[in-house]
């Protein structure tokens, strides 16, 4: 009954819980009318599999998972709302009145689980230095500056696959700036690691960096969501 060790958010030494590295709803949003969902493992050269739901581990104490899922709880609200609202045709869409900051901070705190879980050496997912800082910024529940935890995000509209997709952190880049990407329904998550790149630029509009959340509206068909997860499977196999 329990397990005590010591909690990887706050460093106490308490009874761990049994921590989703992935929310649960996260994968609730992504699963198809037949409660199918796609999913790629971040193992490099590994096939496409069904993701594990409810991937958990002996991570944080009580008093850490409540913090996550007061952050989380917020985090979703908003996010029904950007998939709900109607994008238009512009390449941006404005969702007025979302939890900017419950975005930023789900984004990262995803990034660190993955970062921090046992099975790090096997997934992307390496903050290096910038580990300790991202935990304590979470902690704390200040992820400032924006530039120093920046996220991007981009929706897909007009592909039906898109939205039973769920991809988790694996490194990228956008226009030359290095960072993580993560696809959950219909959604593509960028968090930037490279704070002075993200600084310069401007024309692109980071969640938090005004007071009306920015969407970038990505038009895209079956056959190049197809494409691209075939994209990212290729690649994996090269980075390694
Ligand atoms: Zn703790």
């Amino acid at each position: 009954m329990g397990v005590v060790g010591v909690c990887r958010l706050c460093a106490r030494e308490e009874k761990l819980q049994e921590s989703h590295i992935l929310p649960d709803w996260l994968f609730a949003l992504t699963r198809d009318e037949r409660r199918r969902f796609i999913s790629l493992s971040s193992l490099p050269r590994h096939r496409p599999r069904p993701m594990q739901r409810g991937w958990w581990e002996h991570l944080l104490c009580w008093d850490c998972e409540q913090l996550f899922s007061r952050w989380e709880g917020c985090a979703k609200q908003a996010v029904e709302v950007i998939v709900t609202a109607d994008p238009g045709s512009g390449p941006v869409y404005a969702v007025p009145g979302v939890d900017q900051e419950a975005l930023r901070y789900l984004a990262w705190s995803i990034l660190w689980r993955v970062a921090v879980s046992r099975y790090a050496t096997g997934w992307v997912v390496d903050l290096g230095k910038r580990e300790d800082e991202v935990r304590k910024s979470l902690l704390s529940g200040e992820l400032s500056p924006i530039e120093r935890f920046p996220l991007l995000l981009m929706r897909l509209s007009g592909s039906q696959l898109a939205r039973s997709t769920l991809v988790p952190p694996y490194r990228t880049k956008i226009l030359g700036i290095s960072g993580f990407m993560m696809q959950a329904y219909n959604l593509f998550w960028f968090c930037s690691t490279s704070p002075t790149r993200t600084a310069w630029l401007s024309d692109v509009s980071w969640v938090g960096g005004s007071d009306s959340l920015t969407v970038i509206n990505f038009p895209t068909t079956e056959q190049e969501e197809y494409g691209w997860l075939r994209e990212v499977i290729r690649r994996r196999g090269m980075d390694k």
